[in-house]
C-alpha cells in the first residue's frame, strides 16, 4: 500500500549535531525495567522498535556513578567496562536497522535514595525531594554539594559519555528534569546556593550548561549531545526578560546542546493516563521552545495519530515525534505509517500498566502489546507469529480481551479458528468499561483486534452464541479454549485479611450489576478493596448520574494501586470535584439497608453511615462454570475428537486487561507446540572475564 504524501514529512532525515536521524520518529528515553542485569532482554526490546522504523532509540535513565542509585527501582548504569558490553548489545541491535542509539545519562541527586550504594545522595542545598509514595521514600537526607562534588559529577558525566561512545551510542544525554540533580539546580526552592551556581536563572542554569559542555568535550565530535529538561514549573514563573523562566532557560542554552528533549515535571503530568488527559497534552507547556532555539526539539504526548504528528511538525511545535508509550504499544508504528497501513497501528490506550512495571521493578508489560519484554526471553516478535506446524480447528468461547487476542494470534498462525461470544458485541468487559468516565480509549484493545480479525479469513466469529457442553461437542473442534471471564463477588475480608463470607442484602451491588443496568437506589456507599481503577471510576460514574455516593476503602488512599499507574492524584481530584466523601482505613462490616457499619482497620472503632445501597468493588472470581462442566464430561469430549480444553484470561486467573491479553497470546503461541509449559529463557549480566574472587572451597 502507498502512504499518503501528507505523511512524507515524518520520514525526512534530521541532523542532531554530528549524527543524522533517518526520520522523525524518536523513541525518547523511557524506563523499561530492564537493568544491565538483563542485557539481552533489553537489546531485543529496543531492537523491535528499530526494526519497526523508529529512527532514534534511547535507553532509560542510565546512572553515571553509584551516588545516583535508584535501586530497587530498575535503572541502567554506565559505571564500568561490563556496562559498556551490556549496552553494546543494544546499540548493535539498533544499528542493524539503521537507527540511532541514544543514552540518557542521569544523576538522580536528592531524588534517589542510594539504598544499595549507601552513598549520600547529592543536592545543591541539602533539600530532600518530597515523596508521597512509600516506594520512593527514604530516611537518608541529601548532602549539600561543595565545589569538589560539582567537579565530581561533571567528571562522572564526561567519563560515562566516553564509555557511552565506546558502547556505540550516537546520542548522549544530559538530564535536567523530573526532580533529578540538574533540575534541582534550576529551581530556587531546591537551590539556595549563594555561589555562582545559585541565585539568578543564569547562575542556576550554570551546572546544566557545564554538564552539556563536558559532554561535548568528551564526545561532541562524534555524538549528538541532547538536553532533556522539564519545563512545567519554570513555565509558570515569570521571567525578567522573557515571559517565563522556562523561556529564559532555553534562551540561555539555545546554542549549547544539539537537541532539546522537552517534557513535564512529574510522572503524573509527564506521563498522564488517558483517563485524565488526551493526546498532545504537553503542548501548552513546551510549544514555545522552537521559537527560541534553532536546534531540533523532541517532545511527547502519547502521539498515535499520524495527522497529529504532522500537525506538530507543520505548526513548528516539534521536529521529532517523541514516543515512549506509543512505541511500546506498537514498535512498528512508523513502518505502518510509512507503508500506508494506518489502520493496523496498535494504538496505546494510555492505561499506564507499562509504568506500573517500573514501579514494580520488573520488565515492562503492556496492555496492547503482549510481546513487550518477551522478544528475547520467549522469542515473541511483535508482528510475526510462526506458522503452525499442524493446523487445527480451535474453538474459543468468549470474545473479551483474552479471547480476541487468542483468536487473532491463532489466526495469524494459520489455525482454523471459531470465536463465539454470548453477548451482542465482542469486547467482553470492555463493552461496559469503555462507557465509564475517561475509559473510552481503552476500547482500542477490542477495536484493534476486531479490525485485524476482519482482515483474515480463517477466523469465524459468532455473537449471541451462548455455548454449553452439548453445543461444543456438536461442533467437535480439535481444541477448546475457554475465555469466559470473571465476575465480581460480594466477599468481605476481616482485618486479619481473612475472607469472612459474602455480604448478603438485596441492596448490595457489584460492578456486574451496574454493567447489567441494575442501579443502586438512594445514597450509595462504594466499598473498594480492589484498589485499582474500578472503584474510583464507578464512584465517578454514579456521581455523574446524580446518585449521592461516598467512597470507603481499607487502603490508605482511594484507588490506592493507581499510584503505580500515575493516576492516583487525579483520582482524588476527580472524586473531590464531585464532592465525594472519601473514608480510608475502614472496612464495611455490616449493612441493614439503612445503615452501613464501618470498622477502623487498626483500632476496631465502629462508625455508622446512613446509606441505602452498597456497591462492593472487591474480589473477582472466575466465571468457570463452562470449564468445569467440560471437565466433568471429558470422556464425551475425547470421543468427539476434542484433544484439549484450556482456559485463558480472567477465567484462568482474574486480573487487569493486560494479564488477559498476555494470557490469550501466550496460549496461542504455545498451543500444540513443544513450548507449552516451558520456562522462559533467563538472561544474565555481563561479568568480568577474569573473576577476581576465587570460588569458595568446601572446607571454608
Ligand atoms: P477476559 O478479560 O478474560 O477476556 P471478559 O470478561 O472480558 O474476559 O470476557 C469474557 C467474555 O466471555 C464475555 O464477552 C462473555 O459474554 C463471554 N462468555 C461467557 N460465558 C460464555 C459462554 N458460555 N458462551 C459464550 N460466551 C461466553
Ligand atoms: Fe500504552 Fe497501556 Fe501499553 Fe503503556 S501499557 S504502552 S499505556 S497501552
Amino acid at each position: 500500500m502507498m502512504r499518503d504524501s501528507r505523511y512524507d514529512v515524518l520520514f525526512e532525515p534530521v541532523k542532531i549535531g554530528p549524527v543524522t536521524a533517518p526520520n522523525r520518529f524518536y523513541q525518547v528515553p523511557h524506563a523499561s525495567g530492564m537493568t544491565n542485569a538483563l542485557p539481552r532482554v533489553r537489546a531485543a526490546f529496543r531492537e523491535a522498535k528499530a526494526e519497526g522504523g523508529w529512527g532514534v532509540i534511547c535507553t532509560g535513565a542510565c546512572s553515571t556513578d553509584p551516588s545516583s542509585d535508584d535501586a530497587p527501582l530498575p535503572m541502567a548504569t554506565m559505571w564500568d567496562d561490563n556496562d559498556i558490553r551490556a549496552h553494546a548489545l543494544m546499540t548493535d541491535a539498533v544499528h542493524r536497522h539503521g537507527s540511532l542509539a541514544g543514552v540518557e545519562l542521569w544523576h538522580g541527586g536528592a531524588a534517589v535514595m542510594n539504598r544499595a550504594s549507601r552513598l549520600p545522595p547529592l543536592s545543591p542545598s541539602g533539600i530532600p525531594w518530597m515523596s508521597t509514595h512509600t516506594g520512593f521514600m527514604g530516611n537518608l537526607r541529601p548532602k549539600i554539594m561543595d565545589k569538589s562534588d560539582i567537579r565530581d559529577v561533571l567528571k562522572w558525566q564526561a567519563q560515562a559519555a566516553r564509555k557511552a561512545r565506546s558502547a556505540g551510542f550516537d546520542i548522549v544525554y544530559v538530564y535536567a528534569g523530573m526532580g533529578y540533580l540538574g533540575y534541582e539546580f534550576l529551581l530556587p526552592e531546591y537551590n539556595h546556593r549563594t555561589d555562582e551556581y545559585g541565585g539568578s536563572i543564569a547562575n542556576r542554569v550554570r551546572f546544566v550548561r557545564e554538564l552539556i559542555e563536558v559532554t561535548k568535550d568528551a564526545v561532541g565530535q562524534h555524538c549528538g549531545v541532547a538536553l532533556r529538561v522539564s519545563l512545567e514549573e519554570l513555565r509558570g514563573r515569570p521571567g525578567r526578560n522573557q515571559p517565563s523562566e522556562a523561556h529564559e532557560l532555553i534562551e540561555l542554552l539555545a546554542d549549547c546542546p544539539d537537541l532539546f528533549d522537552v517534557k513535564m515535571d512529574s510522572s503524573p503530568t509527564d506521563c498522564s493516563a488517558s483517563r485524565f488527559s488526551g493526546e498532545g497534552s504537553h503542548e501548552p507547556v513546551i510549544d514555545f521552545v522552537k521559537t527560541i532555539t534553532k536546534k531540533p526539539v523532541v517532545g511527547v504526548g502519547r502521539f498515535t495519530s499520524p495527522d497529529t504528528m504532522v500537525s506538530q511538525i507543520r505548526r513548528g511545535i516539534l521536529d521529532f515525534i517523541g514516543g515512549a508509550r506509543p512505541s511500546i504499544a506498537d514498535p512498528f508504528l512508523p513502518a505502518k505509517v510509512r507503508e500506508g497501513r494506518m489502520e493496523e497501528i496498535r494504538e496505546c490506550i494510555g492505561c499506564n500498566i507499562c509504568i506500573s512495571s517500573w514501579h514494580d521493578g520488573v520488565p515492562v508489560r503492556c496492555t496492547q502489546n503482549p510481546t513487550a519484554g518477551e522478544e528475547w526471553r520467549r522469542g515473541w516478535h511483535p508482528e510475526r507469529v510462526p506458522a503452525a506446524a499442524v493446523k487445527e480447528k480451535v474453538l474459543i468461547v468468549g470474545g473479551g480481551p483474552a479471547g480476541l487476542e487468542c483468536a487473532l494470534t491463532l489466526g495469524r498462525a494459520g489455525h482454523d479458528v471459531t470465536l463465539a461470544d454470548a453477548g451482542k458485541t465482542f469486547g467482553g468487559r470492555l463493552t461496559f468499561e469503555k462507557t465509564l468516565p475517561g475509559l473510552s480509549a481503552w476500547n482500542r484493545v477490542a477495536e484493534y483486534r476486531l479490525g485485524r480479525l476482519n482482515e483474515i479469513t480463517n477466523v469465524s466469529m459468532y455473537l449471541e452464541s451462548n455455548l454449553g457442553v452439548d453445543e461444543i461437542i456438536d461442533l467437535a473442534p480439535d481444541r477448546v479454549v475457554v475465555a469466559t471471564g470473571a465476575r465480581w463477588t460480594k466477599m468481605l475480608y476481616s482485618t486479619l485479611e481473612i475472607p469472612v463470607g459474602t455480604l448478603e442484602h438485596p441492596s448490595v451491588f457489584t460492578p456486574d450489576d451496574i454493567a447489567a443496568g441494575r442501579m443502586p437506589q438512594g445514597p450509595t456507599l462504594v466499598f473498594d478493596f480492589d484498589n485499582y481503577y474500578m472503584g474510583g471510576v464507578l464512584t465517578e460514574h454514579l456521581a455523574s448520574l446524580g446518585i449521592g455516593v461516598s467512597y470507603v476503602t481499607p487502603a490508605g488512599q482511594a484507588s490506592a494501586w493507581t499510584i503505580m499507574t500515575n493516576e492516583l492524584p487525579l483520582v482524588h481530584k476527580a472524586l473531590a470535584r464531585r464532592n465525594v466523601p472519601v473514608t480510608t482505613l475502614h472496612m464495611v462490616t455490616a449493612f441493614d439497608g439503612e445503615v452501613a457499619t464501618l470498622t477502623h482497620l487498626f483500632n476496631g472503632e465502629e462508625t455508622a453511615i446512613a446509606c441505602n445501597s452498597i456497591l462492593i468493588v472487591g474480589m473477582r472470581a472466575p466465571r468457570g462454570e463452562l470449564y468445569e462442566a467440560l471437565m466433568s464430561r471429558l470422556d464425551e469430549l475425547t470421543a468427539a475428537g476434542i484433544r484439549s480444553v484450556e482456559r485463558i484470561g480472567d477465567t484462568l486467573a482474574p486480573g487487569a486487561i493486560a494479564h488477559a491479553v498476555h494470557s490469550g497470546h501466550k496460549l496461542a503461541r504455545e498451543l500444540g507446540t513443544a513450548d507449552t509449559g516451558k520456562p522462559y529463557r533467563r538472561d544474565a549480566p555481563f561479568v568480568d572475564a577474569e573473576p577476581d574472587v576465587a570460588p569458595r572451597v568446601a572446607a571454608e
